[in-house]
């Protein structure tokens, strides 16, 4: 077929990727009636982590209409967060935050997870073509484009739109394309992890949170268990510290469990249901989150770290906040995108990043194990860990490294 007799289909909104991010955003654009295609470049169910979600997210579904299509499903709810440093412990409580907002949320075995918001969406009369593939993309001035893609037969066909959401997550479709990769400015850092199952029963209140343990300084794990009994483990850290032990994937991951005490007492000896993944470099940003005709949304407009679960609130709010400003275009009212989408989804960042620069250089650790930080204090830090990070009435949102320095000063 030549260029000429490709076929070509049109579409208010075309949505690159089918995950949280991609399908919040098309949830919201087809309940006001704009037609919406997303092209996903694998088959669902697909693997991907990230599976423990923030409170604040729910909002996101909400607003998408999505959380009864969720909970027809028993995936696991989770109210908190518990960090644990050899004897000690700190938890947090969602319901104890001190933002008004959500006190409980999911985790989620993301393969089934995102197979439902994608099936939800599907049953909305949108499109959705799996194992199909973007290939090459043209924006043209006035901001419409002609978006090529391929599925897995080889077929091509172009899709023309009048706005794009590139919500590709790491495969960063739009960035590659159009150059807007930009150096991270946070350290390589790798992830070795897998799902276990577990003899832990499964109606234990242990189930109801995440885990965060603390080995060093450098490395920390993850235990996040789910409503079928099995749970996710893994492993973070610098590469060196990750790739310490000898061995095979299953090995290695065998020997961190074997090192970690916290993981030795609960999961030495159970199964792994598959075996180990390992990621490795997987910060990323960009130069720019949206441009004539086009928007990243999710990790596809950039991802910091996986410590404080914030990776699929900031992919929905990004979402939600994409199909609202693209609504609001479409209804011929202007959209400030520099205002109300880039620094609006930097601001969050922001504070996460704070979070996340304390967390390593052990300023969080250090309050979070601290019997002298008060009843305020643990609830505001709450309402962030909850993912309340647009709450300017919060002074760890409004100023996170002064307030956190501040404390630290006070507590030791
Ligand atoms: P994704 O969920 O990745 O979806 C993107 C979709 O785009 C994929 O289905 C992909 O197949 C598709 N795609 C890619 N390229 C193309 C293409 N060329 N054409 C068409 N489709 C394409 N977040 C949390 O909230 N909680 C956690 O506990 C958590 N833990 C993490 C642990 C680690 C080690 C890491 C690295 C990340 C973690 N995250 C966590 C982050 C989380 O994985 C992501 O932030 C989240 O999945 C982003 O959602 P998304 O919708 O942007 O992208």
């Amino acid at each position: 077929m030549s260029e000429n007799q490709i076929k070509t289909e049109s579409t208010d909104v075309l949505i690159i990727g089918a995950g949280p991010s991609g399908t919040v955003a098309a949830a919201i654009l087809q309940k006001k009636g704009y037609k919406v295609h997303i092209v996903e470049k694998q088959r669902f169910p697909r693997f991907v982590i990230g599976e423990s979600l923030l409170p604040r997210c729910m909002e996101n579904f909400d607003k998408a209409g999505l959380i009864d299509a969720i909970e027809k499903h028993p995936f696991q709810k989770k109210f908190g967060a518990k960090f644990v440093h050899n004897e000690k412990t700190c938890d947090f409580d969602f319901s104890q935050q001190y933002t008004k907002g959500w006190s409980w949320t999911w985790q989620v075995q993301r393969s089934c997870f995102d197979k439902v918001l994608a099936d939800e969406v599907e049953s909305r009369d949108i499109q959705l073509d799996y194992e199909t593939e973007v290939t090459g993309v043209t924006i043209h001035e006035d901001g419409t484009s002609v978006t090529k893609v391929r599925n897995s037969k080889g077929e091509e066909q172009q899709i023309e739109a009048k706005y794009i959401i590139d919500a590709s997550g790491f495969g960063r479709v739009l960035p590659r394309l159009f150059d807007l990769d930009a150096p991270s400015d946070m350290p390589a850092r790798a992830s070795l992890f897998t799902h276990i199952d577990s003899k832990s029963n499964s109606s234990d209140p242990e189930r109801q949170r995440i885990i965060i343990v603390v080995h060093d300084i450098d490395v920390w794990a993850w235990v996040i268990p789910f409503s079928d009994g099995s749970t996710s483990v893994g492993v973070v850290g610098s590469a060196d510290s990750v790739n310490k032990f000898e061995g095979n994937l299953e090995e290695q991951m065998r020997s961190w469990i074997g090192e970690i005490d916290a993981l030795n007492k609960r999961f030495t000896g159970d199964e792994f249901k598959f075996e180990p993944r390992k990621i490795m470099g997987y910060s990323s940003e960009v130069k720019q989150l949206y441009g004539k005709g086009y928007v990243l949304t999710g990790n596809a407009s950039g991802f910091i770290d996986p410590v404080f679960s914030s990776g699929v609130t900031l992919a929905t709010e990004s979402g939600a906040r994409a199909a609202e400003l693209i609504i609001k275009e479409f209804e011929g009212e202007e959209a400030n995108w520099e205002e109300d989408y880039s620094n609006y989804i930097k601001g969050g960042v922001k504070v996460f990043k704070a979070f996340i620069e304390a967390w390593y250089d052990g300023t969080l650790p250090t309050i979070f194990f601290s019997p002298n930080a008060n009843d305020k204090i643990r609830k505001q830090i709450c309402s962030v860990l909850a993912g309340y990070v647009w709450d300017k009435s919060n002074p760890f949102v409004t100023k996170p490294q002064r307030v956190l320095s501040n404390i630290l000063k006070i507590i030791s």
